[in-house]
């Protein structure tokens, strides 16, 4: 039979012979007719497997250069179909991975344990963790390349430096984009002991940053969900970016988001500027309009105050609470006035009926006298005249009792006025006693005794929510009936004000100023320890000596006498109080112008 070289040919030919053999058609029997007829049976009886092993070989690691070099004679092998060379480099590749590390690894162990134990002078057992917490990170699924890396950070340890070289490595391996990598920042010199200490403290820091976006920064952003989404995302990112890569980007997102607060920030404050001009022209304007309505003035005058500073929560809270007192009161009083107004408008009006119909009754009464009048004149006897003059009596009775009714009643309706023009009175009285209300102390301008037991209650909430202390301040002028005696009383109200300046002046803003009393005053000093606040006190007694209140171009000298305590657990307003005072009653005990702590 003549040797085929067509394949189709071969392959048709294959199929005859099975068929005239009465072989069974198995890809075995086949592929031995096929090679019969091609001349090649002998040489190739079985199939190079190419597929399958190209499959294998790419699923093998080509992460170390070794790895890599065989790798290649692999494919080379595949491509040539050579299934000798294919063994060889297969079995070099499992001899060489497992004949060096398991060696190397053994060594490894050891020199790191012992390194692991002994003492570096730069470097604390929680730098060396975190160091290998880098290795590990860094290299997690290739051992060859851990492998490396712990032993070069062994061998920094062992010379007693930061292993600058394996953190410069993962940054070189970032670079070129070839490895995964550690999540922690740069290492820092071994030399220098604080910066270590500040690499130790990173994690911490990575954790705080986390929280502070997710629970200080993503709450106050409400109003801007996006904002507030982008936060938490990034909280979340920080504590998993673990490669330099994620880091970089999570550095990136950071400051588009910071970009971003930024902006909002200056809309904010662009916004809250414009809200306070406006409230401040219609503040103006409403003053203007109601300039007369000595009720309205009061509250005016707080918002302006509001205005035109600082903002400060404790004030708004402050003017908040004392206009709705206020606001309360004169709803309740203006309702009453409105009332007692109306009734006497009625009365009035009743009483315009009752003349109206009186005077009606007296013209009547004329007319009806001219026809006497009348009849008298063309009377021609004396009985005719008797007849008209008991009509002109009968008359004039009537009308005696009606002018008499009316006098009555106009006594009655004038006494119901006066009582509706005292009720009135009276009613517009409390009307700017509420409305002085709402200025706390009319002298001095200071909270009044109402507006510090409303202090009193927030700070003492303040400071247990906070734990942190309050201290209680309690003031006397010093002999200052002398002061009332021979300057006068309005010298006295002015020097009650040159006080209250100075204490405004001289203590923070967050401190709270009562008048308690005539010259007593009460000050709240939150946040302060006992200590300091005694310290705050006698530093406002300094400055009162060297500020003189000035009586004409008479310099006169006020001193005060005070006692300062602690508010405790398990004080009232009432206890605290008293401390204080018997503190500063002690002060005066002691010869006045001191400060005595109240202890017990
Ligand atoms: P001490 O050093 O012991 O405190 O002596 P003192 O004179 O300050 O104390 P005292 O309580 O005897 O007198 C307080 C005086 O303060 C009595 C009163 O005339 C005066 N005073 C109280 N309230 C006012 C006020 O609003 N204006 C003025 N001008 N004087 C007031
Ligand atoms: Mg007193
Ligand atoms: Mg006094």
């Amino acid at each position: 039979m003549a040797t085929l070289t067509n394949p189709s040919e071969i392959a048709r030919e294959t199929l005859k012979q099975l068929m005239s053999q009465r072989k069974a058609p198995s890809p075995e029997n086949y592929r031995a007719i096929y090679h019969e007829i091609a001349g090649i049976a002998g040489k190739a009886t079985e199939a190079f497997p190419e597929r399958e092993l190209k499959a294998l070989v790419l699923a093998l690691p080509r992460e170390t250069p070794v790895q890599q070099r065989l790798s290649r004679q692999l494919d080379q092998s595949l491509k040539g179909a050579n299934w000798e060379e294919y063994k060889k480099a297969l079995v070099a590749f499992i001899t060489e991975h497992s004949a060096e590390s398991e060696l190397n690894w053994g060594e490894l162990i050891a020199e790191f344990l012992r390194q692991w134990e002994a003492k570096q002078s730069n470097l604390t057992p929680a730098r060396k963790r975190e160091s290998l917490e880098h290795v590990l990170a860094s290299t997690s699924k290739n051992s060859e390349i851990l492998f490396g890396r712990l032993q070069r950070l062994v061998k920094s340890w062992s010379l007693n430096k930061a292993e600058p070289d394996v953190v410069a490595e993962l940054e070189d391996d970032v670079a070129a984009g070839t490895e995964p990598l550690s999540e922690s920042p740069p290492a820092v010199p071994a030399s220098a002991a604080p910066a270590s200490r500040a690499a130790e403290l990173l994690p911490e820091l990575r954790s705080l940053f986390a929280y502070t976006l997710e629970f200080v920064v993503a709450p106050q952003l409400d109003d801007e969900p996006d904002l507030a989404a982008q936060a938490k995302t990034i909280a979340a990112a920080v504590n998993s970016a673990t490669s330099l890569k994620a880091v970089n980007e999570l550095m990136a997102e950071i400051k588009r988001f910071a970009y971003r607060l930024e902006f909002l920030a200056e809309d904010r404050n662009e916004l809250r500027g414009g809200l306070l001009k406006l409230l401040q022209l219609m503040v103006d304007n409403v003053g203007e309009l109601v300039v007369d309505d000595r009720w309205m003035q009061g509250q005016i005058a707080v918002v302006s105050g509001i205005v035109a500073q600082p903002m400060n929560t404790r004030t708004i809270s402050d003017a908040e609470r004392r206009l709705k007192e206020v606001i309360f009161k004169q709803s309740q009083l203006k309702h009453s006035l409105i009332e007692a107004k109306e009734a006497l408008k009625q009365m009035l009006a009743g009483f315009v009926d009752h003349l109206a119909e009186f005077a009606d009754s007296t013209s009547d009464y004329h007319d009806k006298i001219e026809v006497c009048v009348e009849k008298i004149g063309q009377a021609e006897d004396i009985s005719q005249l008797q007849d008209v003059l008991a009509e002109v009596i009968g008359e004039t009775r009537i009308i005696q009792i009606n002018a008499q009714r009316s006098r009555d009643d106009l006594r009655v309706t004038k006494l119901r006025v006066e009582e509706a023009e005292k009720r009135i009175n009276e009613l517009e009285e409390e009307l700017d006693k509420a409305s002085m209300l709402v200025r706390n102390d009319q002298l001095t301008g200071t909270l009044n005794r109402r507006g510090l037991e409303e202090a009193f209650d927030s700070e003492v909430a303040r400071s247990q929510r906070r734990k942190s202390p309050l201290c209680v301040a309690m003031l006397d002028i010093d002999n200052f009936k002398k002061l009332n005696d021979t300057l006068g009383h309005d010298a006295g109200d002015a020097a009650l004000i040159h006080l209250v300046t100075i204490i405004r002046e001289t203590l923070r803003p967050q401190d709270t100023l009562a008048r308690f009393g005539g010259e007593e005053f009460i000050i709240l000093l939150p946040d302060t320890p006992l200590e300091d606040a005694q310290k705050a006190i006698v530093r406002l007694q300094r400055e009162l000596t060297k500020r003189y209140f000035l009586h004409g171009n008479e310099k006169v000298l006020i001193t005060f006498s005070a006692g300062v305590t602690d508010y405790r657990r398990d004080d009232t307003q009432a206890s605290v109080t008293k401390r204080a005072d018997d503190a500063m009653y002690a002060a005066k005990k002691a010869g006045r112008n001191r400060v005595v702590t109240g202890n017990n």
